[in-house]
């Protein structure tokens, strides 16, 4: 029923019966690609696992309707919020003295981090405050620069796909309010010189905001499994702010991220105030008002269900997911894994083989490979779940670069 729909169409005159409604909607659902079916990378994180989604579920049920605006009304709401920051800040070596909040996802959180540290530069004096970011950094600090009248300083990357640390010595400035450090890129995987740029940043007065919203919930359980993992995390001197998204790798649907301030008076400028009305005080520390409450109470039962071992156990299993993954890819000629990912994100370059036309064809499979445009090439964001089909996705893969070689003329017309 649904490709016919007219373009607009009007409220109902009289209301739908519920079953026709979810008929309605099943429908939809099974024209776009199935969240549990791990054919898709990137934008779900299915971990496969019936027990979870029964408690994220049920809390959901239970969290439908409240509003996480108000503390003072929902004080336990508010309590919940405070347990998830204070794990997250937990993991990653926050100091007592430091601070945070949940936001709706990693743009928000890196939004408020970047308006924090705006406010940070304008206090010493700086007029057009900077964001120095990486060439690889996610688009959501030049989102930043949008909202809040700042510009952004692009470093460009080394040979390894990694924010050159000289070039940023280059760059950086008077008015440079923050450095910019993933932990890890999205594009290729790879850390940042977390180290080093964070140097660099305090040398200059600047902040260091490490943009952990996929490595967060990955890189604390790597180092507990003894994988090497470079320093990266509060425990490194100069980083200011961190992101770090539950709604990823911590496996909660979508809503749930969290910003960390070193010093808990940045995190005070995160919050907004105003008692020119007539209603009272009003205050919020992200850019939503009214807040759902469901994403809180669900991180929070989420993170208590797992717990450290939980997590533990499932970054091995993506260890081992990808590290098969990568030793398929090695033993193909012309596909090359770039620099050195640290977890399950892979990007494939290749300087022989049109590695969209390979995506096309690995699509016309059902899978849904995300595409590189620098270099151009296929990225591949492993989840939980990918581990039973991993073996579905080499032959695939080994199938489409063969077929790819044979009828290349073909096989272009796809990209
Ligand atoms: C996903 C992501 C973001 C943005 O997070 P959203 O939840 O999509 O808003 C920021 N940085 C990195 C490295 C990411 O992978």
């Amino acid at each position: 029923m649904t490709p016919d729909r007219p373009a607009r169409a009007p409220l109902p005159s009289v209301g739908l019966a519920a079953e026709a409604i979810l008929t309605d909607l099943d429908a939809r659902q099974a024209l776009e690609p199935d969240v549990h079916g791990a054919r898709l990378f990137g934008l779900v994180y299915p971990t496969g696992r019936d027990d979870l989604e029964e408690l994220m579920a049920a809390v959901n049920r239970r969290y439908l309707f409240h509003n996480a605006l108000n503390p003072f009304k929902f004080p336990e709401i508010a309590a919940l919020e405070r347990d998830v920051v204070g794990m997250a800040a937990g993991m990653v070596h926050l100091p007592e003295a430091g601070g945070g909040s949940m936001t709706s996802g990693g743009t928000e959180s890196i939004l408020m981090s970047m308006l924090v540290n705006r406010e940070r530069a304008k206090a010493r004096g700086v007029g057009r405050p900077q964001i120095l970011v990486p060439a690889s950094a996610h688009p959501a600090y030049a989102k930043a620069a949008h909202y809040f009248e700042m510009d952004v300083v692009t470093v460009p990357l080394d040979e390894r796909w990694r924010a050159d640390v000289s070039a940023a010595a280059e760059l950086i400035g008077p008015s440079t309010a923050v450095v910019v450090a993933s932990a890890f890129s999205y594009p290729y995987g790879v850390m940042d010189p977390v180290v080093d740029l964070a140097a660099l940043a305090a040398e200059h007065g600047a902040g260091c905001h490490v943009d952990a919203c996929i490595g967060g919930f990955v890189l604390p359980f790597l180092e507990r499994l003894g994988h090497d993992v470079p320093p990266w995390d509060f425990r490194v001197s100069g980083v200011t702010e961190m992101s770090a998204d539950v709604h990823k790798y911590g496996y909660c649907p979508k809503g749930a991220s969290v910003v960390l301030h070193r010093d808990d008076d940045w995190f005070g400028h995160q919050v907004f105030l105003y008692d020119r009305w007539g209603a009272g005080l009003y205050g919020s520390p992200g850019v939503a008002g009214a807040r759902p409450a469901a994403p809180i109470a669900t991180a929070w039962a989420v993170m208590h269900y797992l717990g450290a071992s939980g997590y533990a156990e499932i970054v091995g299993g993506l260890v081992e997911t990808t590290g098969r993954l990568r030793s398929a890819i090695d033993a193909l000629e012309g596909i090359d894994v770039l620099g050195d990912p640290i977890g399950p994100v892979l990007a494939l370059c290749s300087d022989t083989l049109d590695l969209y036309a390979v995506g096309d064809v690995l699509d016309a499979k059902g899978w849904n490979l995300n595409r590189n445009t620098d270099p151009r090439g296929l990225h591949l964001m492993l989840s939980p779940a990918h581990a039973d089909v991993v073996d579905d996705l080499v032959s695939d893969l080994r199938d489409a670069v063969a077929k790819h070689g044979e009828s290349r003329g073909k096989e272009a017309r796809y990209s």
